[in-house]
């Protein structure tokens, strides 16, 4: 997991616009490889006779992912003098998603790489729409390979103003675009000297400028339960309720509620798992806590304060969907949905809209839900599920589905719905 300081960052983009040329260029120009790395690369591309890419580092390093040095299966680390990167997987991958919803690493910032020579395809765009939906607001677009484009301004202000547009359109403001070669290395960690009409920052310059994502701290308190624990003290059996704290803050003495089930009691007593004696638990930490009465908790309620708002609590919710599965998403078919640690049975009952993210088009009469769609649906619960809606508490707005084992959508609830009809 992450310090305090580090920055989650998302690289996003189209297929082959250059990716993972930059995350090699800024892990070298940082100094961030282990020792002998570049070299090391450098080598094996000249006994095989083919030209060094900095691209081929994040192979390299995906080779030492066993000894855990550099990377683990989503995340790349490098260092400014100001911080530590982490860079999770792109947005389009499931591993992506997975750490999103799960709150395993959230993005707090994207960087958006456009091929100068290619312009804006459906993925730059289909990216863009990804981040607006899961509430990623610092984005800089890297306009990269202007080396291919001799360095022209007009190619570059051309790709500015229209992406500007499309983020326009879905509610997203750009911080900055900034003009590169991550394979020569212009205005990547250095300024470049090709192109004087660009007075802006190198993209380093520009990671150590996001903010960090201020916690919720402010917000009600959410933990989801991961696990109810029993032991015996004293002769008196006695259970400890386990979650990370998805938002707010709660004190000793506090009375909770659970829900679904809206059983409450009073938080007799913080157990940390360092053994130190808390009376607060906060945001973003493992904890654990005891009731004053022994009350039936289960795996998959959501804990809050009897003091602050209610989450909601329904059998149907509408949603804001993306699709990522080879396999349509159809209303005949039961799936599995995950808000926090809640796990219900789910089918589709109804499409209202699917947009085409890549061109924004929408549709209305859709009678399936296709890889890389993004819809509006609505959801039937086989049993009532505790969550919040996106705009309110984000983090306990965003769901999963699982289908046949594997995550294959996912997105944010937008409304409880009233529940009138049955399950079957
Ligand atoms: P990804 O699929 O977005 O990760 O793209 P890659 O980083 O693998 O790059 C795709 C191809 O574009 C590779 O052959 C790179 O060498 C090439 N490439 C990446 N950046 C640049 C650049 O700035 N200039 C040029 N000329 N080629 C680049």
């Amino acid at each position: 997991t992450k310090g305090e300081q580090d920055l989650n960052l998302v690289i996003a983009g189209h297929v082959d616009h250059g990716k993972s040329t930059i995350i090699g260029r800024m892990l070298a120009d940082t100094d961030s490889l282990p020792e002998g790395k570049l070299e090391q690369v450098k080598e094996t591309c000249r006994k095989n006779s083919k030209p060094f890419e900095y691209a081929f580092l994040l192979d390299a390093l995906k080779d030492e992912q066993a000894q855990g040095i550099t990377i683990d299966s989503a995340r790349v680390f490098f260092q400014t003098d100001m911080r530590q990167y982490i860079i999770l997987d792109a947005p389009g991958h499931i591993e992506f998603l997975k750490n999103m919803v799960t709150g395993a690493a959230r993005a707090e910032a994207a960087l958006l790489v456009i091929d100068a020579s290619e312009g804006v395809r459906e993925n730059s765009r289909r990216h863009g729409y990804m981040l607006s939906m899961l509430g990623i607001k610092q984005i800089a677009v890297v306009v990269n390979k202007m080396d291919l484009v001799d360095y022209d301004q007009d190619t570059y202000k051309q790709i500015v103003a229209e992406y500007t547009d499309f983020l326009a359109e879905i509610g997203l403001e750009a911080e900055t675009f900034i003009p590169v070669s991550g394979m020569l290395g212009d205005n990547v960690a250095a300024q470049s000297d090709k192109m004087d009409w660009y007075h802006g920052q190198t993209v380093l310059e520009q990671l150590d400028s996001f903010e960090n994502e201020a916690l919720p701290h402010n917000k009600p308190f959410r933990m989801p339960v991961q696990d109810v624990y029993k032991f015996t003290k004293g002769g008196d059996d006695r259970r400890i309720v386990a979650g990370t704290v998805e938002a707010g803050e709660m004190n000793v003495g506090d009375e909770v509620v659970f829900y679904p089930s809206g059983k409450k009691s009073t938080v007799k007593s913080i157990e940390g798992f360092k053994e130190d004696k808390q009376h607060k638990v906060k945001v973003g930490k493992a904890t654990g806590f005891t009731l004053d009465e022994q009350i039936y908790i289960t795996r998959g309620e959501l804990a809050a304060r009897a003091d602050e708002a209610e989450p909601r609590v329904s059998a149907r919710i509408k949603a804001n969907l993306f699709w990522l599965a080879r396999q349509d998403l159809v209303k005949d078919k039961v799936y599995y949905l995950k808000v926090g640690t809640a796990k219900v049975k789910a089918r589709l009952q109804k499409i209202n809209r699917v947009i085409d993210a890549s061109n924004l088009n929408q549709d209305e009469n859709k009678e399936k839900i296709e890889r890389h769609d993004v819809a509006e649906v609505v959801f039937k619960l086989d049993r009532a599920m505790a969550f919040d809606l996106a705009g309110e508490i984000e983090e306990t707005s965003r769901f999963v589905i699982v289908d046949e084992f594997e995550i294959a959508g996912g997105g944010i609830i937008s409304e409880a719905l009233e529940d009138e009809q049955s399950w079957v």
